[in-house]
């Protein structure tokens, strides 16, 4: 079957067309690449053959050339993608250009600039809530409905899929422990979350408005927040979370367009609290996102999170982030938060799903309450699409192993 025929179905169809950036065997150079079924298309080659005027916006190592472009490039770069893979007349044209999958090595896709993550899941929110001060009358911090709560996270240690994550060492002091003692993380978790990727950079001092989020960010992918429970515990007070989360956040190789991702936009859920205006969205276009979030450990599917439940959208974080002013830079990434439906078997993250390691989790391979050395976490996901279709996300996957 020639590479153009994708199957029926496929949720990575030209419909899609997300971007990532590959190299092939037996060669270092890396350039930007778009997927096609089972397929990668070398799109910066595929744009010289063609004399497309984007070729030097695509035949770069990076995809942050064609981030920082701006909205009307990337909505013209992918109408051009969409007709150089639909329309039979380029198809003599592209064919080279397109190799099998399992042929090409995936790289992180863009340079990471700054990193933010959120905690935006009132599910979650609650979740954690309940299990770290049960006594509380509120589940939730008095802040958490009017403003989207996150922290400023390590972006060199962003690690695309399939970059295995070294167990972290550190320090850890539960409650009845006389003195803290140091040693491998007992207590690593994930997060299943979604990460935005900043394109349009803004200028320092200036704010970017709720109504401009889509001219500032690309598209999104899905994002593992790897999670030391016990080290975190111990220090994240007064300042938030540091060495427990910074030595690994996985992102999927490949980023999936906004525009990829119109019929996915949902309403978010009803406001309970009225927001400051600058994060009133009662009169904009619907912010949420119906992302269909799988998460499988050692292959078994131990969780479906629903991305349509968060309670503050990927444009009010934007809004809220700069609102003080601080600029955006191309390659930002901002994590959506960990994603937990209200329901017990769509909760983002182990310590949740097993309630802080109360209720292990029977998995084919034996209980398990947070990760042993050598577990694949596997997070997935699709959004539903034009008639039917399914739009799938780059997978992120990661394998445990002893520091
Ligand atoms: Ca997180």
């Amino acid at each position: 079957m020639p590479p153009f025929e994708v199957p029926e179905g496929d949720p990575f169809g030209p419909h899609n067309l997300p971007y990532g950036v590959f190299s092939r065997a037996g060669s270092p150079e890396r350039t930007v690449g778009v997927r096609l079924g089972d397929h990668v298309l070398d799109a910066g080659a595929a744009a010289r053959a063609l004399g497309s005027p984007y070729a030097g916006l695509l035949a770069q190592p990076s995809l942050n050339p064609l981030l920082a472009a701006g909205r009307t490039a990337w909505t013209d770069v992918r109408r051009a993608l969409t007709e150089w893979v639909t329309v039979p007349s380029h198809r003599e044209a592209v064919a080279p250009f397109l190799h099998p999958l399992p042929s090409v090595t995936l790289h992180l896709p863009f340079e990471v600039a700054d990193y933010v993550d959120f905690y935006s899941s009132e599910n979650h929110a609650r979740n954690v809530g309940r299990i770290f001060r049960p006594d509380a009358a509120d589940s939730l911090t008095p802040n958490w409905k009017h403003l989207p709560i996150g922290y400023h996270g390590r972006s060199g240690t962003v690690v695309v899929s399939d970059t295995d994550v070294v167990r972290p060492s550190g320090q850890r002091k539960a409650p009845t422990d006389p003195a803290p003692v140091f040693g491998p993380s007992v207590r690593l978790d994930i997060e299943a979350e979604v990460g935005f990727v900043v394109g349009v950079p803004s200028r320092m001092g200036q704010p970017v408005a709720l109504g401009d989020f889509r001219e500032h960010v690309f598209g999104l992918c899905l994002l593992n927040d790897w999670s030391a429970r016990d080290i975190q515990a111990w220090e994240y007070v007064p300042l938030g979370p540091f060495l427990g989360k910074s030595f690994a956040t996985s992102v999927s190789a490949w980023i999936t367009p906004l525009d990829a991702l119109e019929h996915a936009r949902v309403a978010p859920p009803e406001r309970t609290h009225p927001p400051l205006p600058y994060l009133d969205d009662s009169a904009a276009e619907p912010g949420g996102y119906d992302l269909r979030i799988s998460v499988a450990i050692n292959g078994h599917v131990v969780s479906e999170p629903p991305f349509s439940t968060m309670y503050w959208t990927a444009a009010q974080q934007l809004a809220h982030l700069t609102v003080n002013g601080a600029s955006l830079r191309t390659g930002d990434l901002y994590g959506s938060g960990t994603v937990s439906g209200p329901a017990e078997r769509e909760r983002g993250s182990l310590l949740e799903l097993t309630w802080n390691g109360r209720d292990p989790l029977e998995l084919p391979d034996g209980k398990r309450t947070f990760l042993e050395d050598g577990d694949v976490v596997t997070l997935s996901a699709w959004a539903p699409g034009a008639d039917g279709a399914r739009v799938g996300l780059g997978e992120v996957t990661g394998r445990i192993v002893s520091g």
